[in-house]
């Protein structure tokens, strides 16, 4: 029988590209993803259809994390900032405890259908400066998973994968482009139309942008 694997899967050019990895990997596929009122909440139709390409289960939770207007990506009213080239700090787009509770939910159904391993498509290259993507929170958070489950007694263990991490945009596109992903059935951008395009000038449509020209193409998500 096959090993099964949670992959945390937003519908972003990072998550999908992860998902990408894991089936690569021929792991039994379970795919996260969370309606946490994040405004746009359109990528959670491309997760659906990456999963299902995947042939990966779906499951998708909702919850809200902590109060609305405390991150510009939950608030209707806060304005999400243009991207700005090598700019670093952490972002009024980052929401409270993210990934800390997203991890917290995959460590809970990875336990529940006998899991083991989990993959997110955190980086700490290009991206929005966002402390729950560091390799450090990783380490941590494995830990922590491992000593609050059945894991401790039973003698087994949480794999926590980010196979991202250390990579540019770039080369995550480039990895994505070699296992078949379709970049134009992601979603990244943190302030889409009410039609749900990308805005082309948010940080997360800035990054994957600049990536894509980067090696002489054009963002698929762009323009749509
Ligand atoms: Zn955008």
């Amino acid at each position: 029988m096959k090993k099964k694997a949670v992959v945390l899967l937003s519908g972003g050019l990072d998550s999908v590209t992860c998902l990408a990895i894991a089936a690569k990997e021929k792991y039994a596929l379970h795919a996260l993803s969370f309606d946490y009122g994040q405004r746009h909440r359109v990528e959670l139709a491309l997760a659906r259809e990456n999963a299902e390409k995947a042939g990966a289960e779906f499951h998708l939770v909702s919850f809200r994390l902590g109060v609305p207007e405390a991150s510009a990506l939950t608030s209707k009213e806060a304005a999400v900032p243009d991207y700005i080239e090598g700019e670093h700090g952490i972002p009024a787009t980052y929401v409270p405890a993210r990934n800390l509770v997203f991890l917290s939910f995959a460590a809970a159904l990875a336990e529940s259908i006998g899991a083991r391993d989990i993959f997110i498509g955190v980086n700490s290259i290009d991206y929005s400066g966002y402390p729950d993507c560091q390799p450090e929170f990783i380490r941590s958070s494995t830990e922590t998973a491992n000593l609050g489950t059945k894991a401790a007694d039973e003698k087994w263990k949480f794999q926590i994968h980010a196979p991202l991490q250390n990579l540019k945009k770039h080369e995550i596109i480039t990895l994505g482009l070699s296992l078949g992903v379709d970049y134009s059935r992601t979603h990244s951008c943190y302030n889409p139309s009410p039609d749900g395009r990308a805005c082309g000038k948010c940080d997360s449509c800035g990054l994957r942008k600049a990536a894509f020209e980067y090696l002489g193409l054009t963002d698929p998500a762009l323009g749509k």
